[in-house]
């Protein structure tokens, strides 16, 4: 499941020089590692300790995700909105299915990784 998914412009990512001009399709799951009081997307960051935190849920699968980034022109497939680094295993899962349709696949994190994670994340991010 995932609470959010958009395509939106790649400029407004912090790698806006990736594919200038395209969308990326953007989604997020539930949850962050931090806890900090400027978050622009604390309903979904802090939705499993904060209970003034409601957002709206809508079942999804991988396939059904990068269909919609294709439908809507993406070049870029993004895990975003909550920490993805908490959500590893469920975005590579998306990332598998984009590689497989031709697009680029990436992470907006707060980098607060382990050396294992990273290990897992290594062969499904795309070098350009
Ligand atoms: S999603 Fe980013 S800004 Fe929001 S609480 Fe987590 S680390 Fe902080």
């Amino acid at each position: 499941m995932s609470p959010a998914s958009n395509a939106i412009p790649s400029e407004k990512k912090p790698f806006y020089h990736v594919y200038p001009g395209s969308d990326a399709l953007t989604f997020g799951m539930l949850g962050c590692d931090f806890h900090c009081g400027y978050c622009q997307n604390w309903v979904t960051s802090q939705a499993l300790r904060d209970d003034s935190s409601t957002t709206h849920f809508e079942p999804v699968t991988p396939r059904q995700l990068v269909q919609a980034g294709l439908c809507q022109g993406a070049r870029l497939v993004v895990s975003s909105y909550n920490e993805p680094l908490i959500t590893a295993e469920w975005a590579v899962a998306v990332f598998q299915e984009a590689h497989q349709a031709g697009l680029a696949c990436a992470f907006v994190s707060n980098g607060n990784a382990t050396p294992e994670v990273l290990d897992f994340l290594k062969p499904h991010l795309r070098r350009l």
